[in-house]
């Protein structure tokens, strides 16, 4: 008898020390010592300034290439990417990309497949496609190409069969669909203020934000067993809710936070708690990832990237870096320009930090090496 009540009450007291641990939340000086990893920036220089606050800050890093006609050409990012790659395949991985063009000949299939198995078999962890498809590319029709678009099958079913990941930019942020008076964020009007030809509420003609969305859940329906990374929160960062609906209808789908995370705080002032409850809920299937972006030719062209003000990179990347994970793990208030706000951390628990600044993306690019 006293034994069991001995045992019992150390099966509670372990317990309660369990839920403790899990629920503590990690401090704005743990930042310095846990190892991050961040899915989603462009290393676009062949120099060693992106490495070096990587790894003063603990993160890896995942390189995208992308089919961006304001950044240097597919052949000059994937050199850059070699380069970094060899000089510490531990830290720097990349995702390779392809062209579109010649997507109507016959050949366009079988020489895309060759392409990307080649660059997988140099390192690669996956592709990207951007949002040049359903947004600007056209085929000899006029007509926009989309990612359901039949064309691609060949290659995705390839991705598909070899589990080579696919992360997607699909649309824009909501914002670019709504007058200047009714965007959430400062970045977002002044960028879409300054680039009236990215800007879709001035062109009606163009596809409509559902539509797009709708071309993307087509495809990731129709390729159940395709590891889908939806960049940038899928482009549901309007809405927790809508963006949950996404996750349960589409069990093989993960979300990158890139280059969003003043759309995350937005909600969180409305309603903290109910954001705390989504990353929660999907702890498994988030990804860090900022779009930091070193030097493209052009600042002004930085679509979504993090804006530069001239500071120098390795300034920006770690001031950006410092405050997500404020906001992300600990419980501490900043002062968010872009919001013209105060923002309260979210304060998740460091086993859900890990899973989103780490483990997650080992997880889903599961070609990362050891
Ligand atoms: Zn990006």
């Amino acid at each position: 008898m006293i034994h069991r009540f001995f045992f019992g009450v150390v099966a509670i007291a372990t317990a309660m020390v369990a839920i403790a641990a899990d629920e503590s939340s990690y401090t704005t000086a743990d930042f310095e010592h846990l190892r991050k990893f961040d899915a989603h920036v462009h290393a676009n220089m062949d120099d060693h300034r992106f490495l070096d606050i990587a790894a003063k800050d603990g993160f890896e890093l995942l390189s995208i290439n992308v089919d961006y006609p304001d950044f240097p050409t597919l052949e000059n990012q994937a050199r850059v990417a070699h380069a970094l790659q060899a000089a510490d395949p531990k830290r720097f991985h990349y995702l390779t990309t392809f062209s579109m063009k010649g997507f109507e000949s016959p050949q366009w299939t079988a020489n895309t497949i060759r392409h990307i198995d080649a660059e997988i078999a140099r390192g690669a962890v996956g592709v990207k496609v951007w949002k040049n498809i359903g947004m600007v590319v056209r085929d000899s029709q006029h007509h926009l190409v989309m990612l359901d678009d039949r064309r691609f099958d060949g290659v995705m079913n390839h991705l598909e069969a070899r589990h080579i990941p696919l992360v997607a930019h699909q649309a824009e942020p909501k914002n670019c669909w709504l007058p200047l008076d009714q965007m959430t964020t400062e970045n977002d009007r002044s960028y879409f203020r300054d680039h009236p030809e990215y800007y879709m509420y001035l062109h009606p003609e163009m596809p409509s934000y559902e539509s797009l969305m709708a071309a993307r859940d087509r495809f990731v329906a129709r390729h159940p067993k395709l590891i889908f990374i939806g960049a940038h929160m899928a482009s549901l960062e309007w809405s927790v809710d809508v963006l949950s609906q996404f996750l349960d209808k589409y069990p093989n789908a993960s979300v990158d936070l890139a280059a969003r995370m003043t759309q995350v705080q937005y909600q969180s002032n409305a309603d903290r708690e109910k954001v705390r409850q989504f990353f929660l809920k999907y702890q498994d299937r988030l990804l860090y990832g900022t779009d930091l972006t070193e030097d493209p030719p052009d600042p002004h062209q930085r679509a979504q990237n993090p804006p530069s003000d001239g500071t120098p990179f390795d300034v920006e990347a770690d001031k950006f870096w410092r405050s997500d994970w404020q906001y992300l793990a600990t419980p501490e208030v900043q002062h968010i320009e872009a919001l013209k706000a105060d923002v309260r951390g979210l304060s998740l628990p460091k086993s859900v930090i890990d899973k989103i600044y780490y483990s997650n993306a080992r997880r889903v690019f599961r070609r990362l090496p050891q």
